[in-house]
């Protein structure tokens, strides 16, 4: 494993092996950008910082690796609506980390994470989850809460 890479890592060598995949040099740098931000990048944006460090890594891998990112669950892929994918550390499984929602402005595209009104959420959503997986059939995995609206800022503008 190469020297410098947060505490992740093993975690995440874990998550690859379960898999069935290596945690290559690629996967291991791009998560590494991930987990040491708390903005939602793009692809473009994580090839940049990466790219710094390593600059035999190109976008189309970046782009590659991303996509099996999300497949192993490891990282979000988001839609805020200004046409760019958004990537995020799934940082639930590491446990200092707490889970958090976002509020998107779509004017200005800020995205707000909030981690309040949490608990509350969640006992709601279990519910949801419980009886929807009863209605259906279907067995819920994950969730992912998005408000969409206007952000402070542009109310005042
Ligand atoms: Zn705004
Ligand atoms: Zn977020």
């Amino acid at each position: 494993m190469p020297r410098g890479f947060g505490k992740g890592a093993m975690l995440w060598h874990g998550r690859f092996r379960k898999h069935g995949y290596r945690l290559t040099l690629p996967r291991q740098a791009i998560l590494d950008v991930l987990s040491r931000t708390t903005k939602h990048l793009s692809a473009e944006e994580i090839y940049i910082e990466v790219h710094r460090i390593y600059p035999s890594i190109g976008l189309s891998t970046v782009y590659r690796t991303l996509e099996l990112l999300v497949q192993v669950s490891l990282i979000f892929k988001f839609d805020f609506g200004d046409g760019k994918a958004r990537y995020e550390l799934i940082r639930s499984l590491e446990r200092e980390y707490h889970y958090h929602h976002h509020l998107i402005c779509t004017q200005c595209n800020r995205v707000i994470d909030y981690t309040e009104f949490i608990k509350d959420e969640m006992e709601l959503f279990k519910k949801t989850e419980k009886n929807l997986s009863k209605k259906y059939g279907f067995k819920i995995n994950r969730h992912i809460v998005q408000f969409y609206g206007v952000c402070d800022k542009c109310i005042r503008r």
